[in-house]
Protein backbone atom coordinates (compact mmCIF):
# COMPACT_ATOMS: atom_id res chain seq x y z
CA UNK A 1 0.00 0.00 0.00
CA UNK A 2 1.52 3.60 -0.99
CA UNK A 3 1.04 6.28 1.87
CA UNK A 4 -1.40 9.05 0.48
CA UNK A 5 -2.60 12.14 2.63
CA UNK A 6 -4.91 14.40 1.64
CA UNK A 7 -4.77 17.78 3.64
CA UNK A 8 -8.11 19.29 2.24
CA UNK A 9 -11.93 20.16 2.92
CA UNK A 10 -14.87 17.83 3.22
CA UNK A 11 -18.26 19.72 2.13
CA UNK A 12 -22.05 18.26 2.10
CA UNK A 13 -23.26 19.12 -1.16
CA UNK A 14 -27.16 20.11 -1.16
CA UNK A 15 -28.44 20.05 -4.54
CA UNK A 16 -31.92 21.60 -5.42
CA UNK A 17 -33.24 20.37 -9.06
CA UNK A 18 -35.68 23.20 -10.50
CA UNK A 19 -36.91 23.89 -13.97
CA UNK A 20 -35.27 27.84 -13.80
CA UNK A 21 -33.43 29.30 -10.52
CA UNK A 22 -35.02 31.88 -8.91
CA UNK A 23 -34.57 35.67 -9.12
CA UNK A 24 -33.53 37.32 -6.38
CA UNK A 25 -37.17 37.58 -3.87
CA UNK A 26 -38.32 35.11 -5.39
CA UNK A 27 -39.60 31.70 -4.68
CA UNK A 28 -39.21 28.71 -6.73
CA UNK A 29 -40.73 24.73 -6.07
CA UNK A 30 -38.05 22.83 -6.85
CA UNK A 31 -38.57 19.04 -8.43
CA UNK A 32 -35.65 17.15 -6.60
CA UNK A 33 -33.45 17.19 -3.48
CA UNK A 34 -30.78 15.43 -3.20
CA UNK A 35 -27.65 15.16 -0.08
CA UNK A 36 -24.75 14.51 -1.90
CA UNK A 37 -20.96 13.85 0.18
CA UNK A 38 -18.17 15.90 -1.20
CA UNK A 39 -15.37 18.71 -0.65
CA UNK A 40 -12.66 18.17 -3.06
CA UNK A 41 -10.33 17.07 -0.79
CA UNK A 42 -12.56 14.05 0.35
CA UNK A 43 -13.90 13.10 -2.98
CA UNK A 44 -9.65 12.98 -3.83
CA UNK A 45 -9.25 11.14 -0.70
CA UNK A 46 -12.54 8.47 -1.67
CA UNK A 47 -10.94 8.08 -5.11
CA UNK A 48 -7.46 7.50 -4.04
CA UNK A 49 -8.37 5.05 -1.22
CA UNK A 50 -10.90 2.97 -3.46
CA UNK A 51 -8.01 2.85 -6.01
CA UNK A 52 -5.92 0.83 -3.57
CA UNK A 53 -3.83 3.93 -1.88
CA UNK A 54 -3.47 4.07 1.97
CA UNK A 55 -5.19 7.21 2.82
CA UNK A 56 -4.94 9.45 5.77
CA UNK A 57 -7.11 12.71 5.21
CA UNK A 58 -6.17 15.93 7.75
CA UNK A 59 -9.26 18.59 7.49
CA UNK A 60 -12.18 19.18 9.40
CA UNK A 61 -16.00 18.25 9.95
CA UNK A 62 -18.11 19.80 12.15
CA UNK A 63 -20.09 18.59 15.45
CA UNK A 64 -23.94 19.14 13.19
CA UNK A 65 -25.30 15.67 11.49
CA UNK A 66 -23.49 16.40 8.64
CA UNK A 67 -19.96 16.19 9.93
CA UNK A 68 -21.07 12.31 10.82
CA UNK A 69 -21.98 11.48 7.77
CA UNK A 70 -18.45 13.18 5.82
CA UNK A 71 -16.72 11.66 8.47
CA UNK A 72 -18.43 8.20 7.64
CA UNK A 73 -18.03 8.50 4.24
CA UNK A 74 -14.73 8.54 3.86
CA UNK A 75 -14.40 5.82 6.17
CA UNK A 76 -16.92 3.29 4.23
CA UNK A 77 -13.78 3.88 1.81
CA UNK A 78 -10.63 2.86 3.98
CA UNK A 79 -9.60 6.47 4.51
CA UNK A 80 -8.13 6.90 7.95
CA UNK A 81 -9.85 9.91 9.85
CA UNK A 82 -7.85 9.94 12.94
CA UNK A 83 -6.46 13.38 12.15
CA UNK A 84 -9.87 14.43 10.76
CA UNK A 85 -10.85 17.20 13.43
CA UNK A 86 -14.51 17.79 14.74
CA UNK A 87 -15.09 21.30 15.29
CA UNK A 88 -17.57 22.97 16.95
CA UNK A 89 -20.23 24.39 14.12
CA UNK A 90 -21.75 23.55 11.52
CA UNK A 91 -19.85 21.22 8.38
CA UNK A 92 -18.85 22.54 5.45
CA UNK A 93 -21.83 22.94 2.71
CA UNK A 94 -22.09 23.62 -0.79
CA UNK A 95 -26.23 24.90 -1.87
CA UNK A 96 -26.07 23.90 -5.39
CA UNK A 97 -29.42 24.69 -7.42
CA UNK A 98 -29.38 23.24 -10.50
CA UNK A 99 -31.88 23.98 -13.67
CA UNK A 100 -33.61 21.95 -16.20
CA UNK A 101 -30.50 23.52 -18.94
CA UNK A 102 -28.07 21.80 -16.94
CA UNK A 103 -26.49 25.03 -15.59
CA UNK A 104 -25.55 25.35 -11.80
CA UNK A 105 -25.59 28.29 -9.21
CA UNK A 106 -23.41 27.57 -6.14
CA UNK A 107 -22.94 29.10 -2.62
CA UNK A 108 -19.95 27.30 -0.71
CA UNK A 109 -20.08 28.42 3.07
CA UNK A 110 -16.27 26.56 4.58
CA UNK A 111 -18.05 25.92 7.95
CA UNK A 112 -15.67 23.81 9.65
CA UNK A 113 -13.04 24.23 6.66
CA UNK A 114 -12.65 27.39 7.82
CA UNK A 115 -11.35 26.34 11.04
CA UNK A 116 -8.39 24.43 9.63
CA UNK A 117 -5.97 27.46 9.14
CA UNK A 118 -2.81 25.59 10.23
CA UNK A 119 -1.55 21.68 10.58
CA UNK A 120 -2.58 20.70 14.24
CA UNK A 121 0.06 18.79 16.21
CA UNK A 122 0.50 15.34 14.61
CA UNK A 123 -0.04 16.48 11.25
CA UNK A 124 3.39 17.08 10.20
CA UNK A 125 4.22 13.41 11.56
CA UNK A 126 2.01 11.94 9.56
CA UNK A 127 2.35 13.56 6.42
CA UNK A 128 6.52 13.13 7.17
CA UNK A 129 5.73 9.20 6.39
CA UNK A 130 3.50 9.93 3.49
CA UNK A 131 4.72 8.78 -0.76
CA UNK A 132 2.68 11.73 -1.82
CA UNK A 133 0.38 14.80 -0.53
CA UNK A 134 -2.87 15.82 -2.15
CA UNK A 135 -3.67 19.91 -1.96
CA UNK A 136 -6.69 22.02 -3.21
CA UNK A 137 -7.81 25.19 -2.72
CA UNK A 138 -10.83 24.92 -0.51
CA UNK A 139 -8.78 25.21 3.35
CA UNK A 140 -7.77 28.64 4.23
CA UNK A 141 -3.97 29.37 2.43
CA UNK A 142 -2.26 29.43 5.39
CA UNK A 143 -3.13 25.49 6.16
CA UNK A 144 -2.38 24.79 2.24
CA UNK A 145 1.18 26.40 2.59
CA UNK A 146 1.49 24.81 5.78
CA UNK A 147 0.85 21.87 4.58
CA UNK A 148 2.95 22.26 1.07
CA UNK A 149 6.12 23.29 3.16
CA UNK A 150 5.85 20.20 5.78
CA UNK A 151 5.92 18.18 2.49
CA UNK A 152 8.72 19.89 0.85
CA UNK A 153 10.81 19.59 4.62
CA UNK A 154 10.43 16.12 4.40
CA UNK A 155 10.69 15.54 0.70
CA UNK A 156 7.36 14.56 -0.10
CA UNK A 157 6.38 14.75 -3.34
CA UNK A 158 3.43 17.47 -3.44
CA UNK A 159 0.47 17.56 -5.93
CA UNK A 160 -1.85 20.54 -5.84
CA UNK A 161 -5.06 21.29 -7.71
CA UNK A 162 -5.45 24.77 -8.04
CA UNK A 163 -9.50 24.89 -7.31
CA UNK A 164 -10.84 27.18 -6.72
CA UNK A 165 -8.86 28.85 -9.00
CA UNK A 166 -7.10 31.93 -7.87
CA UNK A 167 -3.56 33.53 -8.27
CA UNK A 168 -0.90 31.03 -6.34
CA UNK A 169 1.89 32.78 -3.93
CA UNK A 170 5.29 32.28 -5.11
CA UNK A 171 6.25 30.31 -1.87
CA UNK A 172 3.24 27.89 -2.15
CA UNK A 173 4.60 27.27 -5.77
CA UNK A 174 7.84 26.81 -5.35
CA UNK A 175 6.83 23.79 -2.96
CA UNK A 176 4.61 21.94 -5.21
CA UNK A 177 5.99 19.36 -6.97
CA UNK A 178 3.11 18.70 -9.86
CA UNK A 179 0.31 21.06 -10.47
CA UNK A 180 -3.05 19.55 -11.64
CA UNK A 181 -5.38 21.86 -13.35
CA UNK A 182 -8.23 21.36 -15.62
CA UNK A 183 -8.23 23.97 -18.50
CA UNK A 184 -9.94 26.39 -17.46
CA UNK A 185 -7.80 27.00 -14.11
CA UNK A 186 -4.37 26.69 -16.45
CA UNK A 187 -5.91 29.47 -18.21
CA UNK A 188 -6.99 31.54 -15.42
CA UNK A 189 -3.63 31.08 -13.77
CA UNK A 190 -1.60 32.15 -16.85
CA UNK A 191 -4.11 34.39 -18.82
CA UNK A 192 -3.10 32.07 -21.95
CA UNK A 193 -5.71 29.79 -23.59
CA UNK A 194 -4.02 27.18 -25.25
CA UNK A 195 -3.40 24.25 -22.56
CA UNK A 196 -0.10 23.46 -23.92
CA UNK A 197 0.74 26.99 -24.18
CA UNK A 198 -0.43 27.19 -20.92
CA UNK A 199 1.01 23.76 -19.16
CA UNK A 200 4.48 25.29 -20.78
CA UNK A 201 4.20 28.66 -18.94
CA UNK A 202 3.31 26.97 -15.76
CA UNK A 203 6.76 25.26 -16.27
CA UNK A 204 8.36 27.91 -15.02
CA UNK A 205 6.90 28.25 -11.54
CA UNK A 206 6.64 24.52 -11.01
CA UNK A 207 8.65 21.25 -12.39
CA UNK A 208 5.68 18.64 -13.57
CA UNK A 209 2.17 19.99 -15.01
CA UNK A 210 -0.68 17.68 -15.76
CA UNK A 211 -3.52 19.37 -17.35
CA UNK A 212 -7.47 17.53 -17.68
CA UNK A 213 -9.03 18.29 -20.51
CA UNK A 214 -11.93 17.27 -19.92
CA UNK A 215 -13.28 14.60 -22.57
CA UNK A 216 -10.37 15.18 -24.42
CA UNK A 217 -8.10 13.66 -22.11
CA UNK A 218 -5.28 15.41 -20.57
CA UNK A 219 -1.62 16.59 -21.02
CA UNK A 220 1.59 16.40 -19.04
CA UNK A 221 4.40 18.73 -19.36
CA UNK A 222 7.90 18.43 -17.16
CA UNK A 223 10.81 20.24 -17.09
CA UNK A 224 13.07 18.58 -19.68
CA UNK A 225 10.92 16.43 -21.21
CA UNK A 226 8.68 16.17 -24.07
CA UNK A 227 5.04 16.80 -23.94
CA UNK A 228 2.36 13.76 -23.61
CA UNK A 229 -1.28 13.68 -24.02
CA UNK A 230 -3.28 11.13 -23.09
CA UNK A 231 -6.73 10.86 -24.70
CA UNK A 232 -9.82 9.50 -22.63
CA UNK A 233 -12.07 6.89 -23.18
CA UNK A 234 -15.12 7.30 -25.47
CA UNK A 235 -17.46 7.19 -22.96
CA UNK A 236 -21.35 8.71 -22.62
CA UNK A 237 -21.10 10.83 -19.54
CA UNK A 238 -23.78 11.40 -17.24
CA UNK A 239 -22.24 13.15 -14.33
CA UNK A 240 -19.04 15.05 -14.59
CA UNK A 241 -19.08 16.26 -10.86
CA UNK A 242 -15.87 15.20 -9.20
CA UNK A 243 -13.93 14.09 -12.39
CA UNK A 244 -11.12 16.00 -11.89
CA UNK A 245 -11.03 14.57 -7.89
CA UNK A 246 -11.69 11.27 -9.60
CA UNK A 247 -8.50 11.84 -11.93
CA UNK A 248 -5.85 13.48 -9.46
CA UNK A 249 -6.54 10.97 -6.54
CA UNK A 250 -6.21 7.91 -9.06
CA UNK A 251 -3.19 9.25 -10.35
CA UNK A 252 -1.65 9.83 -6.46
CA UNK A 253 -1.63 6.43 -6.44
CA UNK A 254 -0.10 5.25 -9.56
CA UNK A 255 2.53 7.78 -9.19
CA UNK A 256 2.89 6.65 -5.59
CA UNK A 257 4.04 3.21 -6.70
CA UNK A 258 6.28 3.99 -9.18
CA UNK A 259 4.59 3.53 -12.23
CA UNK A 260 5.58 5.40 -15.54
CA UNK A 261 3.79 8.65 -16.40
CA UNK A 262 2.04 7.22 -19.37
CA UNK A 263 0.52 4.44 -18.03
CA UNK A 264 -0.24 6.33 -14.41
CA UNK A 265 -2.10 8.73 -17.08
CA UNK A 266 -4.00 6.22 -18.52
CA UNK A 267 -4.97 4.09 -15.28
CA UNK A 268 -6.36 7.90 -14.12
CA UNK A 269 -8.21 8.49 -17.32
CA UNK A 270 -9.64 4.90 -16.75
CA UNK A 271 -10.99 5.92 -13.64
CA UNK A 272 -11.94 9.51 -14.29
CA UNK A 273 -14.37 7.70 -17.11
CA UNK A 274 -15.66 5.02 -14.71
CA UNK A 275 -17.00 8.13 -12.45
CA UNK A 276 -18.86 9.80 -15.42
CA UNK A 277 -21.21 7.57 -16.39
CA UNK A 278 -22.56 7.09 -13.20
CA UNK A 279 -24.44 9.57 -11.15
CA UNK A 280 -23.17 10.79 -8.22
CA UNK A 281 -19.97 12.33 -6.92
CA UNK A 282 -18.05 10.39 -4.65
CA UNK A 283 -20.62 7.71 -4.62
CA UNK A 284 -19.29 7.29 -8.55
CA UNK A 285 -15.85 6.69 -7.76
CA UNK A 286 -14.25 3.11 -9.15
CA UNK A 287 -12.70 0.87 -7.02
CA UNK A 288 -9.04 -0.81 -8.09
CA UNK A 289 -10.45 -3.83 -9.89
CA UNK A 290 -12.57 -1.92 -12.18
CA UNK A 291 -10.01 0.57 -12.88
CA UNK A 292 -7.77 -2.59 -13.78
CA UNK A 293 -10.14 -3.99 -15.91
CA UNK A 294 -11.38 -0.87 -18.32
CA UNK A 295 -7.46 0.50 -18.49
P1 LIG B 1 -12.74 18.90 -13.72
O1 LIG B 1 -13.68 17.82 -13.30
O2 LIG B 1 -11.78 19.31 -12.65
O3 LIG B 1 -13.40 20.07 -14.39
P2 LIG B 1 -12.05 17.76 -16.32
O4 LIG B 1 -13.38 18.15 -16.82
O5 LIG B 1 -10.86 18.17 -17.15
O6 LIG B 1 -11.77 18.27 -14.83
O7 LIG B 1 -12.05 16.17 -16.17
C1 LIG B 1 -11.01 15.49 -15.51
C2 LIG B 1 -10.73 14.18 -16.20
O8 LIG B 1 -11.93 13.39 -16.18
C3 LIG B 1 -10.36 14.30 -17.67
O9 LIG B 1 -8.95 14.48 -17.82
C4 LIG B 1 -10.82 12.95 -18.20
O10 LIG B 1 -9.85 11.95 -17.93
C5 LIG B 1 -12.06 12.65 -17.38
N1 LIG B 1 -13.29 13.09 -18.06
C6 LIG B 1 -14.00 14.21 -17.86
N2 LIG B 1 -15.07 14.28 -18.69
C7 LIG B 1 -15.03 13.15 -19.43
C8 LIG B 1 -15.84 12.60 -20.48
N3 LIG B 1 -16.93 13.26 -20.95
N4 LIG B 1 -15.48 11.41 -21.01
C9 LIG B 1 -14.41 10.73 -20.56
N5 LIG B 1 -13.59 11.19 -19.59
C10 LIG B 1 -13.89 12.38 -19.02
Amino acid sequence: MTGIVVLGSTNMDLVAYVARPPKRGETVTGREFTTVPGGKGANQAVAAARAGGDVTMIGAVGTDEFGAVLRHTLEASGVDTDLLRTADGPSGTAHIVVDDEGGNSIVVVPGANGTVTALAPGDEAVIATADLLLLQLELPQGAVLDGALAGRRHGVRTVLTPSPVRPLPPELLAAVDLLVPNEHEAAALTGIADPHEAAAALLRSVPEVVVTLGSAGALHAARGTAPLTVPAPRVTAVDTTAAGDTFVGTLAVALAEGRPVEQALAWASAAAALSVQRPGASTSMPYRPEIDAAS
